[in-house]
């Protein structure tokens, strides 16, 4: 019998929160699997570059070829994904465009338009593949790790003229904003928003995605 005034524990409190969050919240959750060559859209031969699949975590990451697929339950083998094309999605009775997605112990090995070709990928991935994806994963390593000490380097020198009580003096010292070059974002409306535009990741590479 419960004593007047009881107080449920704090994860009951918590399993109620829970259960009033909308469900269509997770119902629209996915993955996007860039291609490494784009697949012909079937109906108005528009190139396709990648592809959205709930088969995996659906957490919203985005995978390239190499790429470690997350809380992935295929060791091995090709998945169908239906393509979205910008062109001729809204065509009625449109001819559906379809990427078949290899799997490789756990790893996205590629996408390509025929499950022929994809199991033929599959049975010939080998140690220069492997090599291929390395190179291709240290490279990204690297270029990730130079913006970041590019953008870091600039939002410390904003930081430090942003708490300088004497700007005009903290601008004439010689070791100081001059040096760093981010004077030229001062003529801007917006400096700060000027020096975030000049680091953003470029979008063409596959590797500006930063939502995931
Ligand atoms: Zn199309």
């Amino acid at each position: 019998m419960l004593a007047t005034g009881y107080i449920p524990p704090f994860w009951i409190h918590l399993f109620d929160w829970y259960a009033h969050i909308p469900y269509t919240l997770f119902m629209g959750m996915f993955d996007t699997f860039i291609f490494d060559s784009p697949i012909t859209c079937s109906e108005c031969g528009e190139p396709i570059v990648s592809t959205q699949s709930k088969s995996f975590g659906s957490l919203l990451d985005t995978y390239r070829v190499g790429d470690a697929i997350r809380d992935c339950r295929i060791r091995i083998g090709v998945v169908e994904e239906l393509c979205w094309c910008s062109v001729c999605a809204d065509r009625p009775n449109r001819r559906e465009t379809v990427a078949w997605l290899v799997v490789w112990h756990g790893i996205y090995a590629g996408a390509y338009a025929s499950c022929e070709t994809a199991e033929t990928r599959l049975s010939t991935v080998d140690r220069m593949t492997l090599l291929e994806w390395h190179g291709r994963q240290q490279g990204e390593k690297e270029a990730w790790h130079r913006r970041f000490r590019s953008l870091y380097a600039d939002l410390e020198g904003w930081h430090r003229y942003a708490i300088a009580e004497d700007k005009e003096l903290f601008l004439k010292t010689p070791l100081g904003f001059l040096r760093s070059g981010l004077d030229k974002y001062l003529p801007e409306a917006d400096p700060l928003g000027a020096l975030l535009a000049a680091h953003e990741p470029p979008k063409d590479d596959g590797s500006g995605d930063l939502s995931g």
